[in-house]
């Protein structure tokens, strides 16, 4: 990792390239080093690499989605500043869809807030919440931003792992990586202040049960902690899983805010929308973070997510979706069963862990300053993009620097991709065998 030495070497009179010194947060904050989806970005790759690394779609939304954010770029108010909680047509749809399914009559003024991404809604949850030296706990691994985020905001991470599969189970599932309660609760200390729970998982794929979140709801409410439960991928659920809110459990509506996406929902990261649903209590000292962090989200595309959400249960959208994404889940599999290779099915969001350890890749190879730095699984991925043409990330850099190691076996491989590109993919990767020890 690049060190704050290194970019910023101590001015001399004569040097005027680096005058003013920056804040020792960006290194706290890992925010130093070069990003993983930077270094796998398909600009660093082969151009016919075939992208399989940062999870987006090369799809766009569907046509009614685009068409009611084109309709809203040529309607005056949606040009314009949003209300800091958000459009009230996005907030309607979200109350609509969401009361439902957590059982109560939500608010629009005072339980839901729009965010720009739920990167955004999520820093702000910290900002809103964080004391100097708080504590926030995450399984490890986690979704990198979180990390920064936190520490951003004075706030401490602390990892609890979720346990791989053990060796012994040769087909495992997202369900075989666990946790360990008692584990859980040791991490607890005077100055914890909240936990993240990433249900289904990005990088594991894994559903938490409801067993599983009940008792992290238990240890939620003895100790007081508020709860970022992080559901991105919540319509992206398969094999009859459920997705359980953790905010549903008795008693966790008052601790919980729920995260969730348009981008990951309606394949549109790039419009970075996202909400936040919880009390009043957890809501509005975040929407006063978020009102003078963004001041307010974009306006055009809350009106199309909107329609998505109006739109989506009599187009029956969300169904049919999953069963395309069941379907591009099945076509990368295939792949790699056929190469013996053992990974991890996941139960829901749109990533297959692959154990790359067993890839022989020479050392000699050209790898970049970028990936020689850091562990064994950059270099795999990195062999992997160059020689088969297929990009993945890194799993050790949803690990703390301590526990790199247990990344350093597995390679994230995203499957929201067309089926063509996927079978394509799955094609090209049977070249693997050759480099398999
Ligand atoms: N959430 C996406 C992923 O995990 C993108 C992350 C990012 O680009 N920051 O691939």
């Amino acid at each position: 990792m690049a060190n704050q030495t290194d970019l910023q070497p101590a001015p001399s009179k004569s040097d005027r390239s680096n005058l003013i010194p920056f804040s020792s947060r960006l290194r706290d904050g890992r925010a130093l080093a070069l990003d993983v989806w930077t270094i796998f970005s398909a600009a660093n790759l082969p151009a016919d690499c075939i992208n399989l690394g940062q999870g987006y779609m090369n799809f766009a939304p569907p046509k009614w989605i685009t068409d009611a954010a084109e309709e809203a770029l040529n309607t005056v108010a949606p040009n314009h500043y949003s209300h800091p909680r958000g459009r009230i047509r996005l907030r309607e749809a979200l109350k609509v869809f969401y009361s439902p399914q957590l059982n109560r009559d939500l608010d629009v003024e005072s339980e839901i807030l729009v965010t720009s991404g739920a990167n955004e809604g999520q820093y702000s949850v910290f900002t809103a919440f964080l004391e100097n030296g708080d504590e926030v706990i995450m399984f490890e691994p986690f979704f990198d931003q979180y990390l920064p985020s936190v520490t951003f905001n004075g706030g401490r991470p602390v990892y609890v792992p979720l346990h791989p599969p053990k060796d012994t189970i040769t087909h495992p599932t997202s369900n075989d990586w666990t946790i360990d309660v008692e584990e859980l609760r040791r991490a607890v200390t005077p100055k914890t202040k909240m936990i993240i729970v990433n249900t289904p998982h990005n990088p594991v794929g894994k559903v938490f049960t409801k067993s599983e979140l009940e008792s992290i709801a238990a240890i939620a409410e003895e100790f007081n902690l508020l709860v970022m439960a992080d559901e991105v991928y919540d319509c992206l659920v398969f094999d009859g899983k459920e997705h359980v809110r953790i905010a549903n459990l008795p008693g966790m509506w008052d601790r919980t805010v729920t995260v969730g996406s348009a981008g990951k929902s309606f394949a549109a990261t790039g419009w970075r929308i996202g909400w936040l649903i919880a009390p009043k209590s957890i809501i509005q000292p975040t929407l006063a973070a978020s009102t003078r962090i963004v001041f307010c989200t974009n306006s055009p595309l809350q009106e199309a997510a909107a329609s998505g959400l109006e739109q989506a249960k009599e187009r029956n959208f969300f169904e049919t979706q999953n069963e395309e994404y069941a379907e591009r889940r099945a076509i990368l599999c295939d792949a790699f069963d056929k190469l013996g290779l053992k990974y991890t099915l996941p139960e829901g969001s749109y990533f297959i862990l692959l154990d790359i350890s067993g890839v022989d890749f020479p050392l000699d190879y050209p790898f970049p300053e970028s990936v020689l730095g850091r562990g064994r699984d950059f270099r795999a991925c990195w062999f992997i993009a160059n020689e088969i043409g297929v990009s993945s990330i890194p799993v050790s850099e949803f690990y703390c620097e301590e526990h790199a190691n247990i990344g350093e076996a597995y390679g994230r491989f995203a499957f929201c991709k067309d089926t063509d590109t996927l079978r394509a993919a799955a094609e090209r990767l049977t070249a693997l065998k050759k480099y398999l020890k």
